[in-house]
């Protein structure tokens, strides 16, 4: 069978060998899931919020082999790590606690006896899911899905199999019953077989635009529901009357969160002329403090997650360059081992340019000049995406309003960089996908609405 190598970004050393699973073994685990789905669904919320609240614990319990793991396989900050790990203890909790409400039936006055919305669980669900939070991405599918009375099966990406590994297990030790919870090594192009069988009901993936359309297309083809989180380029407009070194505080942190590598990292910085200078000053001498190391350590960045796609952001630096962008720190692959790049600022970008079109997924901010607000809410909105976007203003009504009606995007803050959190649905439109997870609305994707009538 195919062998996964993993590497240690950091070092570009071996860490570990993997066996990929044979279509056969796949098969044979996916009828397994499915006869597991018929008892699972059965159990109370009660017990599944103990066997959820149990996984918490685990997770809490074995945090520091767990954030190192993530932290070798794909380069993360260790002490990010950590905080990692601590977030899906939070969302497992939060999902034991509120489920049973989340998927209360409802009684609807007809002219029925008794008629009412029921929420029952679909079946065996496939995330397939990216490296870049590898235990978070996986954990805000799995704690709603579990709670649910859904089974899942989880294809993670491939230089990140030890953190998959580690994933079942924490539902095993957690007391889940075995196949409630089930890692399947293998390739993407052994996706798509396991999209075809019978019991498998529909599929999340959280990744880029061609992986979503093709397990989107390859679903929809057998009338499977699916759910994408896919990229962004997310706008934080700057505005005349922004705190400034707020902003520029703010803009930093979110454009460096994860060495550059999430979906919801600040992408444009789109900054009105009057304050554009002052704004670039502050960001600028921010974003060079930026210390880039050894991940283990106590750094701001440690290296991208591979080689490969740390070269992949330095074409488009490259390219932008070409059509006119100028880079104002940063812009060189450093020499030494690893795949780190540093934290570079591209200025001059138009549209047309890459760094203007394209998501960079790396430590790379684009900051674009507006002439007024009207002017930079629609350099804002001038992309194929719609993940998140932010804006910065002391009048915290214009903000609301341009956050509400203006920005078109799925996750719209004021004042505050973008991010996740279990209480608030999460998810884009247009190219950034579809579909929401977390809150209440995460949990209503993969079930069945039924609505039962009695006359
Ligand atoms: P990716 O290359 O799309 O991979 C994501 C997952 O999809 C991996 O498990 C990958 O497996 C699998 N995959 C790739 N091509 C596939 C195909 N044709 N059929 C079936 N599966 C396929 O993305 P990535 O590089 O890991 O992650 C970066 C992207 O994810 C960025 O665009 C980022 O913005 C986006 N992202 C979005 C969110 C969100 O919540 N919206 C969150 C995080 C990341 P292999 O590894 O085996 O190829």
């Amino acid at each position: 069978m195919k062998k996964i190598i993993t590497i240690n970004p950091a070092t570009g050393h071996e860490l570990n060998e993997y066996e990929s699973f044979s279509d056969e073994k796949v098969s044979k685990l996916i009828s397994a899931t499915q006869k597991r789905f018929s008892e699972w669904k059965r159990t109370s919320f009660s017990h599944r919020a103990e066997l959820m609240n149990k996984a918490a614990k685990v997770l809490e319990d074995n945090k520091e082999e767990y954030a190192e793991m993530m932290t070798q396989e794909m380069g993360k900050t260790y002490k990010s790590a950590i905080g990692e790990v601590e977030k899906c203890a939070w969302v497992c909790r939060y999902y034991a606690e509120n489920a049973a409400e989340f998927l209360k039936s409802e009684e609807v006055e007809t002219e029925a006896s008794k008629s009412k919305i029921c929420y029952r669980p679909l079946g065996v669900v496939l995330a397939v899911m990216p490296w870049n939070y590898p235990l978070w991405q996986v954990f805000r599918f799995a704690a709603p899905a579990l709670m649910a009375g859904n089974v899942g099966l989880l294809k993670h990406a491939s230089n990140v199999p030890g953190c998959a590994l580690i994933i079942e297990d924490v539902f095993r030790q957690a007391g889940f019953p075995e196949n409630t919870f089930t890692t399947l090594i293998i390739s993407s192009s052994q996706v798509e077989k396991v999209l075809d069988h019978s019991a498998v009901k529909a599929a999340t993936l959280t990744g880029s635009g061609p992986a979503g359309s093709a397990v989107a297309s390859s679903a929809g083809s057998k009338i499977k529901k699916t759910v994408l989180e896919l990229g962004g380029s997310d706008p934080y407009i700057v505005l005349e009357d922004a705190d400034i070194e707020w902003a520029a505080e703010q803009c930093k942190t979110s454009r460096l969160l994860n060495t550059g590598q999430s979906c919801i990292g600040a992408k444009r910085f789109v900054v009105v002329d009057e304050v554009y200078d002052e704004f670039l000053e502050k960001f600028k001498e921010k974003m060079a403090l930026a210390s880039v190391g050894d991940p283990m350590d106590d750094v701001d960045m440690g290296p991208m997650a591979r080689i490969d796609l740390r070269d992949e952001v330095h074409d488009q630096v490259e390219r932008s360059v070409k059509k006119g962008a100028k880079v104002i720190l940063g812009g060189e692959i450093p020499n030494k081992p690893g795949a780190f790049y540093p934290a570079t600022i591209l200025t001059n970008v138009k549209p047309g340019n890459p760094a203007y079109e394209e998501e960079i997924f790396g430590p790379v901010a684009t900051v674009i000049k507006a002439k007024d607000e009207e002017d930079a809410i629609r350099i804002a909105n001038d992309t194929e995406f719609g993940l998140g976007a932010c804006v910065f203003t002391k009048d915290l009504e214009k903000g609301e309003r341009i956050a509400e009606e203006e920005l078109n995007a799925g996750c719209c803050f004021v004042n505050q960089f973008v991010k996740s959190d279990p209480r608030l649905p999460f998810g884009g439109i247009n190219a950034s996908g579809y579909g929401r997870e977390l809150s209440y609305y995460g949990i209503r994707e993969f079930v069945n609405i039924k609505t039962v009538y009695v006359k």
